[in-house]
């Protein structure tokens, strides 16, 4: 099992010069395997920093990470096995497309992991399937669109099979039929591989719909850290934060329907109640 255990974790960027900055400092996080997270926060509170160093491409000022309870820094070469554990999209993971075919950029994964002829390319199209970019494979990147590239650039991380799939924010800049698909693409291998998937979105409505558990940071730090509803029930602490709520949770609090309020559908069964007289 892929527990990821992230203790005492601090980070300064520039120690020692004028421009040191701590960007987290004393994050403790346990999180089990399969379970799907939303990081929330503002710009600047620390989501990238702390992303990055759950497949050790950054390293810890203080402290430790420990995946399945090895810690991940060990060595030159758990810090390398990491990067195939531990699949990191950046944002805009586009502007990383630089092969001549998509199949060849789906490939590049698989091909640093040592795999070879038949293994390539059974991961190259089973990610392919998974990401609905299979009919693409011969044509060049830039032929497509902005979220076909998205997702070509989504299927070269999980052709390595990731345990643990990071996510920093996957739908930016993208109409919202892009963002539909590149969401449901996410939750098929969520579903399908048993993957953890940690995806860090400023979108509350995106988060509230998909994840488990919220993890909101501020200033470096967790400010909160819970399921859903027991995130979107405390409205003020979150605009304190100063975040934005779900709008589903702002008209329900315009409507004063009572309870944890976050998606559509719970939106609906509460109105629905309303009319019925049982104010929930
Ligand atoms: P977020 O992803 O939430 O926007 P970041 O992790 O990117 O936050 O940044 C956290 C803090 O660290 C910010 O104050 C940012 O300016 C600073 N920071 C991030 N990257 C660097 C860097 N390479 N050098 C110096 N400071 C950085």
């Amino acid at each position: 099992m892929a527990e990821i255990k992230v203790e005492n974790l601090s980070h300064r960027y520039g120690t020692g010069t004028p421009f040191e900055k701590t960007a987290i400092e004393e994050i403790n996080l346990t999180i089990p395997q399969g379970q799907f997270v939303g990081i929330i926060g503002h710009t600047g509170s620390g989501k990238s920093t702390l992303m990055q160093h759950l497949n050790a491409l950054l390293q810890p000022t203080e402290g430790t990470i420990y995946h399945d309870g090895e810690d991940i820094n060990k060595s030159k070469e758990s810090r390398r096995d990491i990067k195939t554990k531990v699949g990191l999209v950046f944002q805009y993971p586009e502007y990383q497309l630089f092969e001549e075919t998509v199949y060849k950029d789906i490939a590049f994964g698989p091909m640093n992991m040592g795999l070879k002829g038949d293994d390539i390319d059974q991961r190259v199209k089973e990610a392919a399937a998974f990401t609905a970019v299979d009919c693409y494979l011969d044509r060049s990147p830039l032929e497509l669109s902005g979220g076909q590239k998205r997702r070509v650039a989504i299927a070269g991380v999980i052709a390595m099979r990731p345990e643990v799939l990071i996510l920093d924010e996957p739908t930016a800049g993208l109409d919202p039929r892009g963002c539909k698909e590149i969401l449901g693409n996410i939750i098929r291998y969520h579903e399908m591989s048993g993957a953890t998937i940690i995806i860090v979105s400023h979108n509350m409505d995106d988060v509230a719909k998909l994840a488990d558990r919220i993890i909101v940071l501020s200033k470096g730090k967790v400010a909160m850290d819970g399921k859903p509803d027991e995130i979107f029930n405390e409205p003020a602490r979150l605009r304190e934060i100063g975040l934005d709520i779900p709008k589903t949770t702002e008209l329900a609090m315009l409507l004063d329907l009572k309870g944890s309020i976050y998606t559509h559908d719970q939106l609906l069964q509460a109105i629905l109640a309303l009319k019925e007289g049982k104010k929930c």
